[in-house]
């Protein structure tokens, strides 16, 4: 929680100094932002939620298993092949339940209406403004099944490359809660590159999912409306 906290301010002060500097420029320049600090909703989706990994990791049957399977390798071009297969099923994950919280009316008033409280306003403060359920539905599990495949499926897994989608997947959505019309020399930094692949989501992408809730419903494409 601290390190997202740290990670948000930190690009919030980065671009709103870009801003000031003519660099960049806000999507919607008419609508204020309203949120400015690190939100307590955060804070609390963090401490609720993050449990679920932790509770399927430290099981003794699993945690052994991952120990032992564990193969750290700073191979960039493993790193950086593991990283877009996994960002490509997370879309995949992510769009799927991301539908349903919006097709299921009362899903969409008791869980996923937390986060579409940021609308034109959003900043990356907005990032994982949501609903403790919403976390451990699109995020957490995701990066549970990640480890136990690796473990379970695969026969091993590699720290480095694990802890850079988890950074990746962070760095990305950001981009798509900014708010910030984003040049291609910044989507590269954010992106780490995957910027270029034909159909990747932009930072105006998900910005206007927040406007109009019927678009854009994946994370990291646009390949599905
Ligand atoms: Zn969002
Ligand atoms: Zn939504």
């Amino acid at each position: 929680m601290m390190v997202s906290a740290t990670v948000e301010t930190l690009t919030h002060r980065t671009l709103k100094w870009l801003e000031q500097r003519g660099v960049i420029e806000r999507l919607s320049p008419q609508i204020p932002e309203t949120q400015h600090s690190f939100q307590a909703q955060t804070a609390l989706t963090f401490l609720t939620s993050s449990w679920f990994v932790l509770l399927i990791v430290m099981h003794p049957a699993v945690l052994s298993r991952l120990l032992a399977l564990a193969k750290p390798r700073f191979d960039v071009l493993e790193i950086a092949y593991s990283c877009y297969v996994g960002v490509v099923a997370h879309d995949l994950w992510f769009f799927l339940i991301h539908s349903q919280l919006h097709r299921i009316k009362w899903l969409y008033r008791w869980v996923h209406i937390t986060h579409h409280r940021n609308m034109g306003d959003l900043n990356v403060f907005g990032t994982a403004d949501m609903d403790p359920f919403e976390a451990v539905a699109m995020v957490f599990s995701f990066y549970a099944a990640t480890l136990l495949w690796g473990a379970y499926v695969v026969g091993s897994w590699n720290p480095w490359a694990y802890t850079a989608l988890i950074l990746l997947e962070a760095n990305m959505n950001m981009m798509g809660h900014c708010g910030y019309r984003q040049p291609l020399w910044l989507a590269m930094i954010q992106s780490w590159g995957i910027c270029l692949t034909p159909g990747v989501a932009h930072a105006k992408t998900h910005y206007i999912h927040h406007l109009d809730p019927r678009m854009n419903r994946a994370l990291y494409f646009s390949w599905c409306p």
